[in-house]
């Protein structure tokens, strides 16, 4: 039997990223063939035209689960009653552009889509913020929704996890599926730390089957800078692998998964990472609700890069702290 619909806005819908992952969200593929969806899609302004475009093509297709579609400049509107909140839109690193100017100009972004969120959304409302600097704007739409719990946010990391996984599994030699408990612990930037510490391929050790040089001079390097390699090759930033995370990311907290996953989420003070900074660790989900994986090792190595990551998100937090005042 089909259930009652749910909600979804997706921002930032005109965007490379929201042309792929609308249409995946639309045809069920997100949260299920049984799972009616009201799509609600947010734009600024100037490109409310484009997403006219996109909004028609997706009537086009037809979609069964699809019940409604509406498109819209105002978060109060787009944000009214979701349950699930994909927030893709954020305005990009012009030329000459510091980290620290991205980060004001979208610290006013995420400051209304978290004040809208607080008042207008479902009270159970999952919200994945995917607009960089991801797990800042994450943390600023959180600290701007106070009448929602912080467990209802996550920034993504599941691009970069997918990312180690295919590297490894390419490097040994086996299919992607033979890999589990890969972590990529941190910021969602280029100081972000994948980690084969924990991760086994076939059920043995990752660490027995590779050279630490080549994990340390290869692998890392590589995952962190693939974002970076893609633009080079294909002239504009990842879209669709992109999207296809997003996809994995939101139907794992929908609908669970015992497999260890990276997510970016409050810190609860795990792993000696500060309360409420908003950075990456291994989670698996039930009900609903992410659970940071306890009791894994941490060697010398593994905490130098992660303090590293540690390090700037505090940086970004500060400056955040400074401009919300
Ligand atoms: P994309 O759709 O390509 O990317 C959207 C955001 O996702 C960017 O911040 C991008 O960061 C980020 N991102 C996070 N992870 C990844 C990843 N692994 N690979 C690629 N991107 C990633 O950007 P577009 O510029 O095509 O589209 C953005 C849209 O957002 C525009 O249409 C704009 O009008 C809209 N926008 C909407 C707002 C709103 O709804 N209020 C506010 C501001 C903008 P990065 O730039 O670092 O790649």
């Amino acid at each position: 039997m089909m259930k009652p619909p749910v909600r979804v806005a997706i921002t930032g819908g005109a965007g490379q990223i929201a042309y792929s992952l609308i249409f995946r969200v639309a045809s069920g593929e997100m949260l299920g063939q049984d799972q009616p969806i009201i799509l609600n899609l947010l734009e600024v302004p100037q490109a409310l035209t484009t997403l006219k475009g996109v909004m028609m093509e997706l009537q086009d297709c037809a979609y069964p689960l699809l019940q409604d579609v509406a498109i819209t400049d105002d978060p109060n509107v787009a944000f009214a009653e979701i349950d699930y909140a994909l927030l893709v839109g954020a305005a990009p690193r012009g030329p000459g552009m510091e980290r620290a100017d991205l980060l004001k100009i979208n610290s006013e972004v995420f400051k209304i889509h978290g004040k809208a969120l607080n008042e207008q959304a479902n009270r159970k409302v999952k919200v994945l913020v995917v607009g960089n600097p991801a797990n800042t704007n994450a943390f600023i739409a959180m600290k701007c929704a106070p009448k929602l719990d912080p467990k209802q946010f996550s920034a993504m990391m599941r691009l970069d996890h997918a990312r180690a996984v295919n590297l490894l599994a390419a490097k040994v030699g086996v299919n992607v599926s033979a890999v589990e408990n890969i972590v990529v612990w941190g910021n969602h930037s280029a100081n972000q730390y994948p980690s084969i510490a924990h991760a086994l391929v076939n059920g043995k050790a990752a660490s027995s089957l590779v050279e630490q040089n080549w994990v340390e001079n290869e692998f890392i390097p590589a995952v962190q800078q693939r974002g970076a390699t893609i633009i080079k090759a294909r002239g504009k930033s990842s879209a669709a692998s992109a999207a296809s995370a997003v996809v994995a990311h939101m139907r794992d907290w929908a609908m669970g998964t015992e497999k260890l996953v990276s997510v970016a989420i409050a810190s609860d003070g795990s792993y000696d990472i500060p309360p409420g900074l908003v950075y990456s660790f291994p989670v698996t989900i039930k009900n609903g609700e992410f659970s940071i994986v306890q009791g894994l090792d941490i060697d010398k190595f593994s905490r130098s890069r992660m303090l590293v990551s540690q390090k700037e998100l505090e940086q970004e937090r500060d400056i955040i702290l400074d401009l919300l005042g």
